[in-house]
């Protein structure tokens, strides 16, 4: 396999047996070959580099691929949240919930638009939002829920579905982690009134930057296009007319020639990724310090996240990741306790509100997990882990 080039050797021990290795294994990494590069180079000289009939080809090709009667591409998955929110109709006071596991676009489009987040602790267990706490999080100003489908495993809508219909909310799923994630035989994203979907390159496929927005509803999606690019309408006299604000979210065909191109590998990517996954099963074991993500089904492994209870092991979270890092290995921690930044702060938050998100936040590691890894980088990364946790590091 390739290793990024231009990066450091990454400094090894003496000798504590463990093979030589020569590159740094990063968490993530996005798999690009001739075909993203063909396709990038037929938009470049096609003269038709910004949106066009690339993007649109993708829209079709995205919303083929997930089962959504429409798709919009989109500059990134944050700009999905900030006009599918204005979309919905969110307003200033409006409250929405929202698990504190997430990535900080989720709770930031709520802030942006004067409405607050509702923070609701996620299962030990899954790490998805905990449905019963949501209902009993629901109150006057309540408007949605806006869940996570973390790490790739699809939480549990129909749940949250019951407590949107009882209490007459809507559900705008962050499936940012969910191309490829399936639901009772459905994929993600498909059967709410919204979804928001990332293609940054630590997604499950990369445009390189952009997101997507799938919808059911047509006249919905009208709405979030007018939305997506200056508020304009077209006339079918061929004049336009700006009917409302609008933003420049629209995703150039040169990312959309890289999605096309992604989106033919996928099924393989994330076949791949659920092939290392098994290898990292197989090879560690759950025990007090250690605990692994569940498996279950539809699982798009997005990332495979394990807590370490570094205390017990006499060590700093800090330790730990310079510890993987002198064996050549980056993890990542995602994520931190969302209501313990200082932004949400503000709202009142703090230590001790969500005991879940937060043990998860201080212990979580991301393990690296991407398609180009290969069975010895996996068994690199379980010998320097084991080693962690036996003492011999
Ligand atoms: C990555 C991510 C986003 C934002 O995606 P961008 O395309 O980077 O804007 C939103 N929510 C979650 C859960 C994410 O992981």
């Amino acid at each position: 396999m390739r290793r990024p080039e231009g990066e450091a050797p990454a400094r090894r021990p003496a000798d504590r047996g463990f093979r030589a290795r020569t590159a740094f294994l990063p968490f993530s990494r996005p798999t690009i070959g001739q075909e993203e590069i063909d396709e990038v180079v037929d938009s470049l000289r096609s003269g038709w580099i910004t949106t066009g009939p690339k993007a649109e080809r993708f829209e079709r090709e995205f919303a083929a691929f997930t089962g959504a009667r429409h798709a919009l591409a989109l500059s990134s998955a944050t700009a999905g949240l900030h006009i599918g929110l204005i979309a919905l109709g969110l307003r200033p006071g409006d409250e929405v919930i929202v698990p504190p596991l997430t990535w900080a676009a989720t709770v930031n489009m709520i802030e942006l638009l004067g409405a607050r987040p509702v923070f609701v602790d996620v299962h030990p267990g899954t790490l998805q939002i905990d449905e019963r706490q949501v209902e009993a999080a629901v109150g006057e100003r309540t408007v949605g829920i806006l869940p996570v489908h973390f790490g790739g495993a699809p939480c549990d809508l129909e749940a949250l579905r019951r407590v949107a219909a009882a209490a007459g909310l809507w559900i705008f799923e962050d499936a940012a982690h969910g191309v490829g994630t399936r639901l009772g035989g459905r994929h993600v994203g498909t059967t709410e009134k919204l979804s928001v979907f990332s293609f940054h390159p630590i997604k499950n496929m990369t445009t390189i930057e952009g997101g997507a927005v799938a919808s059911n509803d047509e006249v919905f999606i009208k709405r979030l296009e007018q939305l997506r690019f200056h508020g304009i309408d077209k006339g079918s006299d061929g004049n336009i007319d700006v009917a409302a604000w609008g933003g420049k979210m629209n995703l150039p065909d040169v990312n959309a020639a890289v999605g096309l191109a992604q989106l033919a590998r996928l099924d393989g990517f994330n076949r791949r990724r659920r092939e290392l996954v098994q290898q990292y099963f197989r090879r560690l074991s759950p025990s007090d310090v250690l605990v692994l993500p569940a498996d279950g089904k539809g699982h798009s492994w997005h990332m495979f996240c394990v807590c370490i209870d570094h205390a017990a092991l006499g060590k700093t979270r800090a330790g730990l990741l310079s510890l993987f890092s002198e064996h050549g290995i980056s993890v990542g921690t995602h994520y931190p306790a969302m209501h313990l930044f200082s932004l949400y702060r503000q709202f009142g938050y703090g230590e001790g509100d969500f005991p879940v998100a937060e043990k998860i936040g201080a212990q979580t590691l991301t393990l690296p997990l991407f398609p180009a890894m290969t069975e010895a980088d996996v068994e690199h990364v379980c010998a320097t882990l084991t080693a962690i946790l036996s003492g011999r590091l």
